[in-house]
């Protein structure tokens, strides 16, 4: 009888504890997408209790990534909903757990692509958590030290995570231009960087948008000389205004005469499909490719072996945004070079949301869209 009742009291207990826990849980809104087509809706849902090494951020700005709208149409295959995208997010801390060191309450802070990793295996060792198998992504993910629960990201009021995956964000940053970097910026400085871009190197950037302008900044502040790529004439100021010598439209036959073997570096971000052997036959000798935009899996560019054979002694190489460490040292590379993106201001309802998206894939955006949170209602 006495086990009966202790037993009892033990599960009791664990109940108690339980909905304790439950309690806890952060109240969260913002938008979320309920099927994949694309119609955004206001959503409330909660985020699991801050723990002692979590710190809570209240949204500021959230901007839009073109792999948002991959994910949102189901372009990377089967998707869960409902879904908050966001991955490039800028807030101020709210709250934080008795063992967080890295942040006080009033600090801002950004999130990128990844809000949690294993934290032991090879690839988080050498600060590159993007590739360990048990990354959790910042939305759409299931986290796995927090029993599965679904991620959801930016475009909601706030979030909470480890503050290891945290970026630290100086206090008199313009906080909406920063939110872009947490993921075009790391994306394009880290294969720039890997690749050892250096002063006098002839650099192409396929892909004009919200990635390939930060790539252009990234690459002429280094002192290479860049060719611009992409397929409308609107933007060929632009690339100019941002320091690229030369722009080619890839539509005009005449622009792309005399460029095969003329490049040292080529990063590509263009999301959608494409003829990746055009600016393979650009590179020079011991020339470089990074490939870091991905286009939906239905229409993935091939290269083809013999190409690669034909026109040997070059290297190709694939790169998925950066580790922690880099982000935070890509950031604060950044706002010390004054290396922002340009950005465009929306407020923070479905509609916006929604034209914004359709923005992109016609191509109108100029260069990042960021939602303005703080006008969340
Ligand atoms: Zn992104
Ligand atoms: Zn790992």
């Amino acid at each position: 009888m006495k086990r009966v009742w202790s037993l009892t009291i033990v599960l009791v207990m664990a109940l108690l504890n339980a909905v304790t826990a439950q309690n806890k849980t952060i109240p969260s809104k913002g938008f979320a997408v309920l099927a994949a087509d694309g119609k955004f809706k206001p959503f409330e849902f909660n985020r699991h209790a801050l723990g002692d090494n979590e710190i809570l951020i209240e949204t500021l700005y959230a901007s839009i990534c073109h792999s948002d709208i991959h994910h949102v149409h189901g372009d990377w295959g089967k998707e869960e909903f409902p879904m908050v995208p966001g991955h490039e997010i800028a807030g101020r801390v709210s709250k934080v757990g008795k063992n967080v060191t890295k942040f006080k309450v009033g600090d801002y802070a950004g999130v990128g692509c990844m809000v949690n990793s294993c934290g032991k295996c090879d690839f988080c060792k050498a600060g590159l958590e993007q590739y360990c198998k048990d990354v959790v992504l910042t939305y759409h993910d299931k986290d796995q030290f927090h029993d599965n629960e679904v991620t959801q990201g930016g475009y909601s009021n706030n979030i909470v995570l480890t503050e290891n995956f945290a970026i630290k964000l100086p206090a008199n940053t313009d906080m909406k231009k920063v939110a872009p970097l947490l993921c075009a910026g790391i994306t394009t400085y880290s294969p720039i960087h890997y690749a050892q871009v250096k002063k006098g190197d002839k650099v192409g950037v396929a892909g004009f948008g919200g990635l390939g302008h930060m790539a252009v900044q990234y690459a002429v502040k280094i002192g290479a000389e860049v060719t611009v790529f992409d397929i409308t004439e609107e933007k060929r100021a632009d690339a100019k205004r941002l320091g690229a010598v030369k722009y080619v439209n890839v539509n005009n036959p005449e622009d792309l005469k005399g460029l095969d073997n003329s490049l040292n570096f080529i990063i590509s971000t263009i999301p959608a499909s494409y003829d990746p052997n055009i600016y393979l036959k650009m590179l020079k000798i011991d020339g470089q490719m990074a490939f870091v935009g991905l286009p939906p899996y239905a229409k993935m560019p091939i290269i083809p072996i013999d190409k690669l054979i034909w026109q040997g002694n070059r290297k190709v190489f694939g790169s998925q945004i950066g580790g922690i460490k880099e982000t935070q040292e890509m950031l604060d590379y950044s706002i010390a070079n004054n290396i922002y993106p340009e950005v465009e201001i929306i407020p923070a309802t479905s509609k916006a949301i929604e034209v914004a998206y359709q923005n992109v894939l016609d191509g109108k955006v100029k260069f990042r869209y960021v939602i303005d949170m703080k006008t969340l209602k």
